[in-house]
């Protein structure tokens, strides 16, 4: 690693309240709109340093954004910190092991995607102070990102409308730029009402609104053939309407996760659900309403950022893991399947290697490798304004997201390297859209011929409101 740039001295300076920071955050795993604590670390952090802050930004009580400087160009850096229920785990054990409690847990190490990107803006703010530079950088501590498509609704309100480049990151089995693919979704709850009856005595009476609901599964099972590739289909009960078998069923709500490549496709593949679902209806006899729950877009690309982050990622080389930290990631590694490792080489386009255990290298840029993916929300900031992401080794090769293992390692020494050293890649690619006007300029050029080619629709109805929380009084 070859450190050389200010900006990166200035990372390292200030890096442990970061990391001490996103262990806090780990200690105390909050689920989509309800991270009262975690906005209000990362709140107290923005003002010690000196940020001006405006709390419950576009109406998200858990959402914060903090402002550095005067004049020139708004460069975003994005950081998340909202956990998983069901992934509760032991800091550093390598074998399932969950804590006592509501059983959340960082399964997917948004406690370093918040803390690196506020590292990352806070260690820019320095750089311009001591330099006496125009340019703002701002920091926005996005909740919700696990389902809940909080950046979504702040694209919606605005939040980004006067930004030139928004950066971001997200933890990873390797480091490199990350390579704009992500489905555009949206979570829709389709409801039937039908009649309840005597299942015995007087079933010609009823109308059973778990049958249709299990024969919208039966349509959209047919339907899934006839998709355009990439697209995805997945659903889950919300209210199967009961538990007595003996009585026809009059309300049911199961939701669909409908997912596709882009947003005028995943608009006609809903309209395709729409139907199914209106069929099922008519089958049975009941009646089908419908609540749109959250969307996102797929993420837009941008290549002038995407290569001014890969300029830094080769300047600075990949981060320093030790033995300590590699027979550390070993344990971990021997949890996973051969097909867990060799998925995350795919994704990145790396030839496999068995024998590492920790990333020792730099991605090729926006590699075309196994392009399945899921969704983001950060999807619809890379349509508002440029965008560009990295990905920062922080795990064992081959750890899934969303899994024991990376809660695990979320507080681990290889952890804190990997999301300092991303805080450095952001850090100097924040300042290079700073200072250098023809970056900026062919970042907004291409940004505006791709909108132009497609333009952007909010892919959630303007009905459609966060479903935010109250803080609950303290007990
Ligand atoms: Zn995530």
């Amino acid at each position: 690693m070859r450190n050389s740039h200010e900006i990166w001295g200035r990372v390292d300076a200030i890096s442990p309240d970061f990391t001490d920071l996103s262990d806090r955050i780990w200690d105390k795993p909050e689920l989509a709109y309800d991270e009262f604590s975690a906005v209000t670390e990362h709140s107290a952090m923005l003002k010690a340093q000196g940020f001006r802050v405006t709390e419950g930004i576009a109406g998200i009580p858990t959402a914060v954004m903090g402002e550095y400087g005067e004049d020139g160009p708004v460069i975003a850096i994005l950081g998340e910190y909202d956990a998983l229920p069901g992934l509760s785990q032991a800091a550093g054990l390598a074998r399932p092991s969950p804590l006592p409690g509501p059983g959340t847990g960082h399964g997917c190490g948004h406690n370093l995607l918040g803390a690196s990107a506020l590292l990352a803006a806070t260690a820019v703010k320095d750089y311009l102070k001591a330099h006496g530079l125009k340019g703002r950088i701002r920091y926005y501590g996005c909740p919700a990102e696990e389902g809940g498509a909080a950046k979504t609704f702040l694209v919606r309100e605005g939040a980004f409308t006067d930004v030139d480049a928004a950066i971001s990151w997200h933890p990873s089995s390797f480091s490199g730029v990350n390579a704009p693919f992500s489905l555009a979704n949206t979570r829709i709850d389709f409801t039937f009402e039908g009649k309840a009856a005597h299942a015995a005595a007087a079933p010609h009476l009823g109308r059973s609104a778990l049958d249709a609901a299990e024969l919208m599964n039966v349509g959209a099972n047919y339907l899934r053939e006839h998709m355009p590739q990439g697209a995805r289909l997945h659903y889950a009960y919300i209210d199967a309407g009961g538990t007595a078998p003996n009585v026809v069923q009059s309300n049911v709500t199961i939701r669909y996760l409908i997912r596709s490549e882009t947003l005028p496709e995943l608009m006609e593949l809903v309209e395709r659900v729409r139907k199914i679902a209106t069929g099922a209806a008519m089958m049975t006899e009941t009646h089908v309403s419908e609540k749109v729950v959250s969307a996102v877009s797929n993420l837009m690309g941008n290549s002038p950022l995407e290569a001014a982050m890969h300029r830094n990622f080769e300047n600075l080389g990949p981060p320093q893991f030790d033995d300590a930290d590699r027979k550390v990631a070993a344990e971990f590694v021997a949890t996973l399947t051969k097909e867990d490792k060799l998925a995350a080489y795919r994704r990145m386009g790396i030839p496999y290697d068995p024998d590492a255990v920790l990333c020792d290298l730099i991605a090729p840029p926006c590699a075309e490798g196994d392009m399945s993916a899921g969704s983001t929300d950060v999807g619809d900031v890379s349509w508002a304004v440029p965008t560009v992401q990295a990905r920062g080794a922080t795990c064992a090769i081959g750890t899934p997201l969303h899994s024991w293992q990376m809660t695990a390692q979320g507080k681990t020494a290889h952890a804190h390297k990997g999301m300092i050293h991303t805080a450095k890649i952001m850090a100097a690619t924040a300042l290079d859209a700073l200072t250098d006007d023809m970056l900026l300029e062919q970042a907004r050029a291409e940004h505006a011929a791709r909108l132009a080619e497609t333009p952007y629709i909010c892919p959630l109805p303007a009905t459609v409101k966060p479903p935010v929380r109250r803080k609950q009084a303290a007990t």
